[in-house]
C-alpha cells in the first residue's frame, strides 16, 4: 500500500471512494461501542470479586490491635500503610491511606493549598494574584480539570520519549508564579511512557523559584504491566530528599486498577513534615477513612508479591486487548503514514498522534458510526490540542470481539478523515 502523502489527487479520490464505502457499511451496522475511558473490563472485575468474601459478619476485624470497624487511625491501618509502602518503595510512616479514589486526595491536596497554604509556603494560594501550573501534555484530562477548577493558568510542557521536556521545565520554574506540576511517571496517561532515570534526577533536583512548589506525582500505574515482567521504579520521596527537596513532592496511588475502581483504596505519600502538616488539616475534615475496606484489601492482596500475582491476572486479560489495538494500527494505518503511536507495555492507553488537523474529525466520524472515543483535545490543557492530533485509545473496557469492531471503525474513520483533509488542502 502507498503512503497517502505519495498519492496523486486521482489516487486519493479513488481511495476516498473506497474508504467511504467501507465507512458507510460499518455505520450501517448500527453498533454502539465505547473506548473512551480507562475502565477495567468485566472479566477483570470478576477476577477480583472474591475479595468481597474475605470479610463476613463473623470475621476477625482486629488488625494490628485495631478494630477496623471503629473510628480511629486517621492515616489508615498500619498493615495497609505497609502494603502501599512496599508497592511505592517508601516507608510506612510516609503513607496516608485515604478513601476510594486517589483523585479525591489530589484534589484535596491542592484545595488545601488554596484554603490553608503549603507547609512553609507563601500562605493560601487563593490570596495569590496568579497560580501557574505545569502540565506535561498529552496528559490526563482529570488532572487538567482539577487545575482548571481552581483557576490555575495551565502551561503545556511537551512530552518526550523520556518524560516531560526538562529543558522547558527548568526554564519555566524560574517564574515564581509557577507553583507546581502534574506527573504520571510510570506508564504516563496517555503515552504509556516511563520517565527515564535522567528525567527523574532532573525533576527531583529542581530548584523552583516558588518555595512552596508542589510536585504532584501520580503513580497510578505503578504495578500495571500488561506485557512482560514488573518494572521496578525508584522512590520519588527518597530521590527528592537526596537533593534537599523532601517537602516538594506528594505521591499518589490507588487500587482502582487492581481491585475495584471507585471502591478500592487510595493513598498519598509524603515527607514527615508534610505528613504532620496535612494530618492536622485532615483532622478537621474526617475522623477516619473506611478501614473495613482497607482490611479487606490487606487480607486479599497480602503483600507486594500478592499484588504482582494479581497484576499478572489483569495482564492476561489486558495484554490481548492491547495487542488487538496495536495490530490493527500496524496493519491498517502504518503503511499509510497518516499517524504514529506509542507501543506501551503497561498502563491503560495507546496514544495515537494523527497527521495534524484531523483528530477532531476522526472523533466525529467514530461517533457517527457508533464508537465513542476520548474527546479529541482532552489530553491537553483546556481541551485544546494545538495540533488537533492526539487521540487516546482506551482498550480495557470492551470485550475483545467488540474491540475488534471498534478498531475497524477507528481505522476507517482515521483514513476517511485523512483523505478528506488531504483532498481539501
Ligand atoms: N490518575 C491517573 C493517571 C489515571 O489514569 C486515573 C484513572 N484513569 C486516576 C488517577 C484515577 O484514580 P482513582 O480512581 O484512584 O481516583
Amino acid at each position: 500500500m502507498k503512503k497517502y502523502s505519495e498519492m496523486s489527487k486521482a489516487e486519493l479520490r479513488a481511495e476516498l471512494e473506497m474508504v467511504q464505502g467501507k465507512y458507510d457499511e460499518l455505520k450501517g451496522r448500527g453498533l454502539s461501542l465505547n473506548m473512551a475511558r480507562g475502565k477495567p473490563g468485566k472479566e477483570q472485575l470478576d477476577a477480583v470479586s472474591d475479595m468481597l468474601d474475605v470479610l463476613k459478619s463473623d470475621s476477625d476485624f482486629m488488625c494490628d490491635g485495631i478494630d477496623a470497624r471503629n473510628y480511629g487511625n486517621l492515616d489508615g491501618l498500619p498493615s495497609c500503610k505497609k502494603l502501599f509502602a512496599e508497592l511505592l518503595g517508601t516507608q510506612p510512616e510516609n503513607v496516608f491511606v485515604g478513601g476510594s479514589a486517589s483523585l479525591q486526595l489530589m484534589y484535596d491536596t491542592i484545595a488545601k493549598c488554596y484554603t490553608h497554604g503549603r507547609l512553609n509556603g507563601d500562605g493560601p494560594w487563593s490570596k495569590l494574584e496568579k497560580v501557574k501550573w505545569l502540565c506535561p501534555a498529552p496528559g490526563y484530562d482529570r488532572h487538567f480539570a482539577i487545575s482548571q477548577s481552581f483557576g490555575m493558568e495551565m502551561i503545556t510542557v511537551p512530552m518526550t520519549a523520556e518524560g516531560p521536556d526538562m529543558d522547558v521545565v527548568e526554564k519555566l520554574i524560574q517564574d515564581g508564579d509557577v507553583r507546581g506540576m502534574w506527573c504520571v511517571p510510570k506508564y504516563s496517561n496517555p503515552d504509556g511512557i516511563i520517565y527515564s532515570a535522567e528525567t527523574l534526577r532532573r525533576i527531583a533536583s529542581m530548584k523552583p523559584a516558588a518555595k512552596d512548589f508542589l510536585l504532584m506525582w501520580d503513580n497510578a500505574y505503578c504495578v500495571h504491566e500488561f506485557f512482560g515482567d514488573y518494572v521496578p521504579f525508584p522512590d520519588i520521596l527518597a530521590e527528592c530528599a537526596k537533593y534537599g527537596n523532601a517537602d516538594m513532592v506528594f505521591e499518589f496511588a490507588s487500587t482502582s486498577k487492581i481491585t475495584f475502581p471507585g471502591a478500592g483504596v487510595s493513598v498519598f505519600a509524603c515527607s514527615a513534615a508534610n505528613m504532620e502538616y496535612v494530618k492536622k488539616l485532615l483532622n478537621a475534615q474526617i475522623i477516619s477513612f473506611d478501614k473495613v475496606n482497607q482490611l479487606r484489601h490487606v487480607r486479599y492482596l497480602k503483600d507486594k508479591a500478592g499484588v504482582l500475582a494479581l497484576a499478572k491476572k489483569h495482564a492476561a486479560i489486558l495484554g490481548p486487548k492491547f495487542r488487538c489495538v496495536l495490530d490493527a494500527l500496524e496493519k491498517e494505518i502504518a503503511p499509510l503514514g497518516i499517524a504514529q503511536w506509542q507501543r506501551p507495555s503497561g498502563g491503560y492507553f495507546v496514544s495515537v498522534n494523527t497527521m495534524p488537523g484531523i483528530a477532531k474529525a476522526t472523533w466525529q466520524l467514530c461517533k457517527e458510526a457508533g464508537l465513542t472515543m476520548t474527546g479529541a483535545g482532552a489530553t491537553f490543557p483546556y481541551g485544546k490540542d494545538p495540533q488537533d492530533s492526539n487521540m487516546r485509545v482506551a482498550p480495557s473496557l470492551p470485550p475483545i470481539e467488540q474491540l475488534e469492531q471498534a478498531m475497524e471503525i477507528y481505522c476507517v474513520s482515521l483514513r476517511l478523515a485523512a483523505l478528506r483533509k488531504l483532498l481539501s488542502d
